[in-house]
């Protein structure tokens, strides 16, 4: 018998949660005789969405939960729901509905094929967003396709149905700096994307302000390209290059003219903007070297303090 596993991270999403269950359930039932299991991950939430999980896994036997020590994040409850899942397929998606449940059933079709890996939902249009975060997200995407050998899909969300075996490609990737979105595209596998309409989120609000997806970007960019350290040794060579032409044309016009005190005004130009610019260097190489601190520890992705196999005492 095939079973399904739907991973969906929760955090403070008691709104979100029974809408949600009240909608994927009959979607998926209409799947018979495909089996699943619904797994909540609840994100260091300080509202009642961990009761509401213990309360649906304690009804439905069908739904499982995991309850993080505190907040980890998506990505790290991403990471717990696929390792907890024990379906021949697994979902993930988001709770609030923006992911659209009834996409489930033409997803498990799609992955029927023996080429097909992965079916991945992708949004046509960005509809219902900001026009600063539109804005943003469109660049992002371009600059990271452009420096990053990893193809990050525009508009992709994360939200798919993988086989087993991608499944377990994906939780070899240890990484404690986790970027879902590249990762899935790193690890290969053959992807058919369905494009959709974008949706309003169904109830609550969103947990990304600006700062986070600014954050999340960076973690997307150094975590799969190391583009800006190339980058700043050529601009360092360039600034190599230009002081070379500089010194010749100083000492000449020295010599020529024979005026130490003129020129103050460009040194001081000049020293605030290689400062500058080797600071901005500095700090990319600051980046990577606090990546690598980070993972150098090797903390775990999260920590339980709660689920449905094991209850808290
Ligand atoms: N989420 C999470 N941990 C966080 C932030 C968000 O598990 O620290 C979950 C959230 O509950 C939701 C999903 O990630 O199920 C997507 O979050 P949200 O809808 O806020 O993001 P958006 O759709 O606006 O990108
Ligand atoms: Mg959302």
């Amino acid at each position: 018998m095939c079973m399904i596993s739907i991973v969906v991270p929760c955090y403070n999403e008691q709104e979100a949660i029974p809408v949600y269950y009240e909608a994927v359930v009959p979607i998926m039932g209409q799947m018979k005789p495909v089996e699943f299991e619904i797994i909540f991950v609840d994100d260091g939430s300080s509202d009642a969405s961990l009761p509401l999980m213990r309360k649906l896994a304690s009804q439905d036997s069908r739904v499982q939960y995991l309850s993080f020590s505190k907040n980890f994040g998506k990505e790290a409850a991403l990471y717990a729901g696929l390792e907890h899942a024990k379906g021949d397929y697994v979902a993930v998606m988001d709770v609030d509905l923006q992911d659209p449940v009834d996409l489930l059933p033409e997803m498990y079709r799609h992955i029927q094929s023996p080429d097909c890996d992965c079916v991945a939902a992708k949004r046509d249009d960005r509809k219902g967003e900001g026009k600063i975060r539109s804005f943003l997200s469109e660049h992002f995407y371009h600059v990271i396709n452009r420096i990053s050998q990893t193809e990050i899909v525009s508009g992709a969300r994360d939200y798919r149905l993988m086989t087993r075996q991608m499944v377990d490609a994906v939780l070899e990737m240890k990484e404690y700096n986790r970027f879902s979105k590249g990762i899935f595209s790193w690890i290969g596998f053959r992807t058919e994307w369905i494009a959709y309409t974008n949706r309003k989120r169904s109830v609550g609000k969103t947990k990304w302000s600006l700062k986070n997806l600014l954050v999340y970007s960076l973690e997307g960019i150094t975590g799969f390209t190391v583009l800006p350290l190339s980058l700043a040794s050529i601009i360092g060579l360039l600034f190599c290059l230009l002081s070379a032409c500089m010194i010749c044309f100083i000492i000449t016009r020295k010599l020529i003219f024979g005026d130490p005190v003129a020129g103050w005004t460009s040194l001081v130009c000049l020293i605030f903007l290689v400062s500058g610019v080797q600071l901005f260097c500095i700090g990319i190489i600051g980046e990577y070297l606090a990546k690598t601190y980070l993972e150098s520890k090797r903390r775990p992705i999260y920590i339980l303090r709660e689920s449905s196999e094991v209850e808290h005492e």
